[in-house]
């Protein structure tokens, strides 16, 4: 039988058949799977082919094969170890919240959001939300933004999660696909779900509070059904994405609206910093390229953030 992860609890996969049904998998045996190490070799979204056991009561099976994974993101643990942990897997788009106040997101957050997506191979999509407290002046800067990001490749959607608004285009957009939502707490994340599927009652908040206290607890992320052929993957405890490993080289091909300039720079491998003729700071210099992504980039490049450096995961 062939099916989709929604839950592990370590030594337990709850398993959702093509026929609808759930069951409890385990695996046996040593599993190698695309040449990473992990502490987890199933994780949550994998789509596996498992037996049914025989003999025993109930839903069982043993997990055979895992298929290989579209993308997936991972966590390294911060002790000794560098043990990685497979979070989640073939995830097809994240949203980021995002709000101009209470909380307020900062450009140089959903710009390291948005690299990190990039690097995990998984469509972003901005949602600004809260835009029914807005001030003229606050939505003129929405606005902006939403302008400044469209033009670096990102779809970006003004909403209004506790009014509703707009958040059919949010559902229509996550219709057939395995969304995550991500975003400062606060931002609105179990209000969108709540709005998009009351009967969900998803306590996302509540259970990321939790977490933030006990330190040590460890989490699991889950899958669910949202009832509309659409699928959440919810994260409790972890920030965003967890950490990416990644070169020097590699950053600038993670901003869309430099790579795709890349060509035109006189050094194949410009790095976009001191180079002679390179197209990144002639946009920059023309206003194609927003100086807000390039300072982020620089900050990237140097490296200020800990939390956001990385090394190859696939
Ligand atoms: P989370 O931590 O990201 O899950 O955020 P919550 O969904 O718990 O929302 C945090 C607070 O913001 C709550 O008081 C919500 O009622 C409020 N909130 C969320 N979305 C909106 C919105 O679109 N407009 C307004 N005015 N408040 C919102
Ligand atoms: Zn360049």
């Amino acid at each position: 039988m062939q099916g989709t992860v929604y839950k592990s609890t370590g030594s337990w996969y709850q398993v959702k058949a093509e026929n609808g049904e759930f069951y409890e998998c385990r695996i046996k045996g040593k599993f190698r799977i695309q040449g990473i190490k992990s502490t987890n070799p199933v994780a949550v979204g994998d789509v596996v082919s498992f037996d049914l056991e025989e003999g025993v009561e109930g839903r069982t099976g043993i997990i055979k094969k895992i298929k290989d994974r579209e993308n997936y993101i991972i966590r390294r643990s911060v002790n000794l170890s560098k043990q990685t942990h497979i979070i989640a897997a073939n995830i097809d788009q994240v949203f980021l919240l995002v709000t101009l106040n209470n909380p307020p997101t900062l450009t140089s957050f959903i710009d390291r959001f948005l690299v990190t997506a990039e690097a995990y191979d998984i469509t972003a999509i901005l949602l600004f939300n809260k835009i029914d407290t807005y001030s003229p002046e606050e939505l003129a800067e929405v606005k902006y933004l939403a302008e400044l990001y469209r033009s670096a490749g990102y779809e970006c959607i003004g909403i209004s999660a506790k009014k509703g608004k707009n958040v059919d285009k949010v559902k229509e957009k996550m219709r057939g696909k395995t969304s995550m939502i991500s975003g400062h707490s606060g931002t609105g994340k179990s209000t969108l779900i709540n709005a998009i599927e009351p009967s969900l009652d998803l306590k996302t908040s509540e259970i990321s509070k939790q977490h933030q206290q006990g330190q040590h607890t460890t989490t699991f992320a889950e899958m669910f059904d949202l009832g509309f052929d659409a699928r959440i993957i919810d994260t409790p405890g972890i920030k965003g994405f967890g950490v990416v490993d990644m070169e020097r080289e590699e950053v600038g091909d993670y901003f869309p609206e430099f790579f795709e300039r890349k060509s035109d720079c006189k050094f194949h491998n410009c790095l976009h910093l001191e180079e002679p003729k390179c197209a990144v700071k002639e946009a920059l210099e023309t206003g194609e390229i927003a100086w807000s992504r390039y300072k982020s980039y620089l900050q990237i490049m140097e490296g200020e953030d800990e939390n956001y450096r990385i090394d190859q995961h696939k």
